[in-house]
């Protein structure tokens, strides 16, 4: 029997909501978009973007005891990719949306769980606050007609292609075993197993091995799509391995899940805008959100800095002792006067991501669309 909703034609009315391009697109123009100012404001710290990254450096400078700074964030509200939204009334993320429950490698995480009342101490032993623990996230796959549960492709699956699951299960066991692979990175010491596979692509890396089942090959470049903006032609073997070695290892079908997996995600009506809000609450006017920086040069009394005020549509200039450049990659190249070569290289490495389309995808296959982020080269993804 069919149910009558299913023979509506589906028709969803949409665009993009959460960026103010027009904002952005200021970077293009040749001429400033009004004169620059004759008085200079002062700060000592001027954070330039106001995504996780310029409000965890809020965060730090506070912890210092630094309290003379200014963030410039373009929109309205701070979050970046982590703010939260609404879609009639209802709250809802505008990006990310969890956040695995830290391990230990996390431990400035784990302290701002503990400083938001989400980790306390209870007989000992650390528990996260249940109202907004997920224990056990669930995706499902649509394949050759029909749903599964989990996105690793299991129904039909042939002889080789089980027995490539399980190889390339104890190849991921063994390569942790070999070397530590951490969340955050910059708590891993790199290896010279590391450095190795950090040498190869993905792709490379799985061709040696002769783990050729398309499914499995689908499987793992929708993983690196997901979480690195590019595939496995493109990801380094250290990068595509991290994803499972650093978590919960991968699970060939019928194998004992690993014990990790209990640990779960921390997730909110509005994702990890419930995070970013909290982030920005204690900065008060230091948090001059409408404000689209545009150039960032070496003065001769510290860092210069030229922002545009949306409000006022007229421009500001800042002058600060540092400046810490949270933008993304591509906008800190174009703002920053002279970047330096290291900025310059990595920003010349940069590509987007295709939405859609992937190189293996199987017959019928179908999850959730790759998210578009930028995508690093194999060098940015070892420093990530
Ligand atoms: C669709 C999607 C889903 C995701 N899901 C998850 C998830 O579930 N869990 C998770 O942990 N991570 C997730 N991520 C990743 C996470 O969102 C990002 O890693 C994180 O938000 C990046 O923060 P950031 O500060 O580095 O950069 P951004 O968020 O890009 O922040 C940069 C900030 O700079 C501002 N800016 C840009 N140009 C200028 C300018 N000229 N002047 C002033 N300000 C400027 C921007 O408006 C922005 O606020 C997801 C990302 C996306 C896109």
């Amino acid at each position: 029997m069919r149910l009558q909703g299913c023979e509506k034609p589906l028709h969803i009315d949409g665009g993009f909501v959460g960026v103010q391009h027009e904002r952005g697109h200021l970077l293009r123009a040749s001429a400033w978009p009004a004169p620059l100012p004759l008085k200079t404001q002062r700060t000592r710290v001027l954070i330039a973007g106001g995504g996780v990254a310029g409000l965890a450096a809020a965060r730090a400078l506070r912890l210092r005891g630094i309290h003379d700074f200014t963030l410039l964030e373009l929109e309205d509200t701070a979050g970046g990719n982590s703010r939260g939204g609404q879609v009639n009334g209802v709250p809802c993320p505008l990006g990310a949306h969890y956040l695995p429950v830290p391990g230990n490698d996390a431990r400035e995480v784990q302290d701002l769980l503990e400083e938001l009342g989400l980790r306390q101490r209870v007989a000992g032993r650390w528990v996260y606050d249940e109202r907004h623990l997920c224990h056990s996230p669930q995706e499902r796959l649509f394949i050759n007609g029909q749903w599964q549960e989990g996105l690793l492709p299991l129904q039909d699956v042939d002889a080789s292609t089980l027995a490539d699951y399980r190889r390339f299960a104890r190849l991921v066991q063994e390569a942790s075993s070999a070397a530590r692979f951490t969340i955050p990175v910059s708590k891993t010491v790199l290896a010279t197993a590391h450095h190795a596979l950090d040498a190869m692509t993905f792709e490379a890396w799985l061709d040696q091995r002769q783990l050729t089942s398309p499914l499995l090959r689908w499987y793992l470049d929708y993983c690196c799509r997901d979480d690195y903006g590019g595939g496995l032609a493109t990801v380094s073997a250290w990068a595509g391995l991290h994803y499972f070695a650093s978590r919960h290892g991968f699970a060939a079908p019928g194998a004992e899940p690993s014990t990790e997996r209990g640990a779960g995600i921390l997730t909110w009506p509005e994702g990890n805008g419930w995070l970013t809000q909290r982030l920005a609450q204690p900065l008060g006017e230091r948090l001059h959100a409408g404000r689209v920086v545009l150039r960032v040069a070496a003065g001769k009394h510290g860092v210069e800095v030229d922002a545009f005020n949306t409000r006022s549509q007229t421009m500001e200039r800042w002058q600060a002792d540092h400046c810490i450049m949270a933008l993304p990659l591509f906008v800190a190249a174009r703002v920053v006067e002279n970047p330096p070569p290291a900025l310059h290289q990595a920003a010349a490495t940069l590509r987007y991501t295709r939405v859609a389309g992937r190189q293996y995808s199987p017959q019928g296959c179908a999850a959730r669309p790759p998210r578009c982020r930028a995508q690093l080269g194999q060098r940015d993804l070892q420093r990530r």
